[in-house]
């Protein structure tokens, strides 16, 4: 009797999407076997930052517990560490340009990421550490790195994948997890386009004292998510988990202090087009940190409300690092990531007609990248690589396609919600208002903050 040969799939990007499909088609391997290789262009997983959070909700969660085998799961603790009770509010609070609180969504809270998959409810998530969802889901990958995918060449027996190194491989399969600026998507799909929002993000980690954490959460309480709203369409997030830097497993102290510190990410957005204002004001340069963070210091000044709450982000943003640790391996936080202005982008998948489903198809935010202000994107790359697994175990070398097809139907629905949702979202968040526009603005917040406490009530 002749065995039918395994079929092969390529992976390109080890990024949160292409590594939970790489450990969920291992997984399924008693249902469907594969031959899997996963292609990476960073020459090591060290080679770029990975960032400090990530907000969870319980599809992520839920679906990256299908895809991950048991060893995985034992050890994710590592990145979703248990909320603190009583000390962290796993959920986000709004708050105006003063700090006067607008919206604070009653969401539940959970012991663990077990539990937080059992209720479904997608206002609860739990802030994770990026970096370290990174290294976990890496463990026993067999990642091959520093190898850039440019293009694929596809037939009716396989693709043939090319590296910019010169050489290639050939699959039956081809998975482009390989992120927003996706070399296969723009062969596969060239019609559907990056879509941008005219709103600026910069993004930066700190690692910050305690007496710092402890004013801030003085003034606005443990809520691990705070959004704040200006008047000029700006908005400052602070993401943190106030679990100290110094208990995390690895950390060296190189400082002198004594003093615990914690993992922040800062987050200034604002319409692209008040650089135009500010232009002459500050020189902007994007490859020299120290003028960006200058210039969201300026910002704040200029935008803000002078307010308490204004002061404190302020310091927050003066412990940003200005340029590049000589080792950033050894640095001392390990936060350091260099500061730049990027531009709030998506893509919608269902911006074009549906595609015929091929041989080759995409994942995560290679195909459907939404802004960062819901915290979707992860979430939504964990549920494609789960459904993707679960329909290649219907693959067969007769009919290779349907599969894909089953996958792409289902993924485009989902994915375009949460696009659209996060896109809506992102430009009433950066509208300017005025004074009158704020007053109406905080007044609806404020009743959807009722109407949403008076709602918990019936749900507990
Ligand atoms: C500031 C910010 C905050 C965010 N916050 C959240 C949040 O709270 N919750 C959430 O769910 N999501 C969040 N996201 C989104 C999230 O980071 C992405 O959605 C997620 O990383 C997508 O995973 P991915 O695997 O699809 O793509 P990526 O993470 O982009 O990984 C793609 C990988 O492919 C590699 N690659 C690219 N091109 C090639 C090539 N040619 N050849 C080989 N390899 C290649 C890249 O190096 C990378 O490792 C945030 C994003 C940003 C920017």
């Amino acid at each position: 009797m002749q065995h039918e040969k395994i079929p092969k799939v390529i992976i390109i990007g080890a990024g949160p999407g292409g590594l939970a499909l790489y450990h969920a088609l291992i997984k399924n391997k008693d249902k469907k076997e594969f031959d899997v290789k996963i292609f990476e262009r960073d020459s090591s997983p060290k080679e770029r930052w990975q960032g400090y959070h990530i907000a969870l909700n319980y599809l992520g969660t839920r679906s990256l517990l299908n895809c991950v085998p048991s060893s995985i799961t034992s050890i994710l603790q590592k990145a979703i560490l248990n909320p603190i009770p009583n000390v962290e509010f796993h959920g986000a609070s709004l708050i105006d340009n003063k700090g006067t609180l607008l919206l604070h969504p009653p969401s539940k809270q959970f012991k663990d990421f077990n539990e937080l998959v059992k209720v479904p409810d997608e206002l609860s998530v739990m802030i994770t550490y990026r970096d370290r969802l990174r290294d976990v889901l890496l463990e026993g990958v067999p990642v091959t790195w520093g190898k850039k995918c440019i293009r694929y060449e596809e037939t009716k027996d396989g693709v043939c994948v090319m590296f910019d190194d010169g050489s290639q491989d050939f699959c039956d399969i081809l998975v482009g997890a390989d992120g927003i600026n996706s070399p296969v998507r723009k062969q596969r799909l060239p019609e559907l386009q990056i879509f941008d929002f005219g709103i600026t993000n910069v993004v930066a980690n700190v690692a910050a004292p305690k007496h710092l954490m402890d004013r801030f959460i003085k003034l606005q309480g443990n809520s691990l998510f705070q959004k704040s709203l200006g008047l000029h369409g700006d908005s400052s997030t602070l993401i943190f988990r106030l679990i100290p830097i110094e208990q995390e497993p690895g950390y060296e102290n190189k400082s002198n202090s004594n003093e615990p510190h914690y993992r922040v990410t800062l987050n200034y957005s604002y319409p692209t087009k008040l650089d135009d204002v500010e232009s002459d004001k500050i020189k902007v340069d994007d490859n020299d940190s120290a003028s960006v963070i200058e210039h969201v210091k300026q910002m704040i000044r200029n935008f803000g409300s002078g307010c308490e709450f204004d002061d404190i982000v302020l310091e927050f943003w003066d412990l940003v690092p200005k340029s590049t640790p000589n080792d950033p391996e050894k640095f001392q936080f390990k936060t350091y990531n260099p500061t730049r202005r990027r531009q709030y982008q998506d893509i919608n998948p269902s911006s074009i007609q549906p595609w015929t489903s091929s041989r080759v198809t995409l994942l995560g935010d290679a195909v459907h990248a939404m802004n960062p202000v819901l915290g979707l994107g992860t979430n939504n790359a964990f549920q494609d690589a789960d459904l993707l697994s679960q329909a290649l175990i219907n693959y067969s070398s007769e009919d290779p396609i349907s599969c894909i097809q089953e996958y792409e139907k289902e993924m485009r629905k989902r994915s375009t919600v949460d696009v659209l949702k996060s896109r809506s979202t992102a430009f009433q968040l950066s509208t300017p208002v005025g004074p009158i526009g704020a007053f109406i603005r905080n007044c609806s917040f404020k009743v959807t903050n009722f109407i949403m406490k008076f709602l918990s009530i019936f749900r507990k």
